[in-house]
């Protein structure tokens, strides 16, 4: 089958056909941790669609939207080589009417870790994230656990709005050195490189330790070592990225965000049961 891309809604809604449809939506720059996705989708689907759309409405004014990477064509190679069938890849303007004033707020998830550094970007994700539902009307959509929070906030919203979408997390995709795919590595310089691995090794330090005030004073030691401007490092409650307390027995997430040069990079690490 041909690909497909649909660069506005009648094509979208032209290219739809019958079954199950999943959703994997990026904002293209596409690599293995995308590809990841897209596989558990073609497992699991009719029909698959990747959706690439570099969000404005989710960069604050000092952040990268200008710069961030833009790789059409190679990322519809990427999506031939998967099977994917339909791409969608709509304008800023096809998908933002300029005189829209109605978003989703994430509340006080939203608010917090990542949220704090990031002051709408969660806003804008999930208004984003509703409109591709609401669009491609897909039965079943892919995110990565790379980005845990936005992960947790989607479940949030589907719970939250009754949003009749299944929501399925995918495994962080790593180097073998550890370090988390992300279209912003490519940023990275080689010492550059050399520093971020401190973020997963910081992650690996924490997670062997038991409970939660080990943990933070493990993966703390290995960040305060390294080339690296921290920004957090979190221990929380999956479901409401709330910092658990010292004395916390349950799963957790230990997050942490860096700049690297000035590339702001981002991980973390799922903890089964932590404190026990
Ligand atoms: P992005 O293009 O960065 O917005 O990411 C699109 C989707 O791919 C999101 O659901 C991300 O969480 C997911 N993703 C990004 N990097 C990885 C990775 N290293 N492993 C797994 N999923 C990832």
């Amino acid at each position: 089958m041909e690909l497909i891309v649909a660069r506005n809604r009648a094509d979208l809604v032209k290219a739809r056909g019958e079954g199950r449809l999943a959703l994997v939506p990026t904002m293209g720059a596409l690599h293995e941790g995308h590809r990841s996705l897209i596989r558990s989708a073609r497992a699991a689907a009719a029909q698959v669609v990747v959706s690439i759309f570099v969000n404005p409405l989710q960069f604050g004014p000092n952040e990268d939207f200008s710069r961030y990477p833009r790789t059409f064509d190679a990322d519809l190679d990427t999506c031939r080589a998967e099977g994917v069938d339909v791409v969608f890849a709509p304008s800023v303007e096809e998908m933002y009417d300029p005189a829209r004033q109605v978003s989703v707020a994430a509340g006080r998830m939203g608010a917090i870790v990542e949220g704090e550094s990031r002051p709408g970007h969660f806003d804008g994700m999930l208004t984003v994230v509703l409109k591709l539902f609401n669009l491609v009307q897909p039965d079943v959509a892919y995110f990565g656990q790379k980005d845990a929070q936005q992960l947790a906030l989607i479940r949030r919203m589907v719970a939250d709005l009754d949003v009749p979408v299944e929501v399925v997390g995918g495994a962080t995709v790593r180097e073998p050195d550890g370090l988390a795919l992300s279209s912003r590595n490519r940023y990275l310089s080689p010492d550059q490189r050399e520093a971020a691995l401190a973020l997963s090794r910081a992650l690996r330090a924490g997670a062997s330790q038991t409970g939660p005030a080990g943990i933070r004073a493990a993966a703390l030691a290995v960040l305060q070592e390294a080339p690296i401007d921290l920004d957090y490092l979190a221990l929380v409650e999956p479901g409401t990225f709330e910092e658990v307390p010292d004395s916390y027995t349950g799963p957790a997430i230990l997050a942490v965000a860096a700049r690297v040069g000035t590339t702001r990079l981002i991980d973390n690490i799922p903890m089964g049961n932590v404190g026990t």
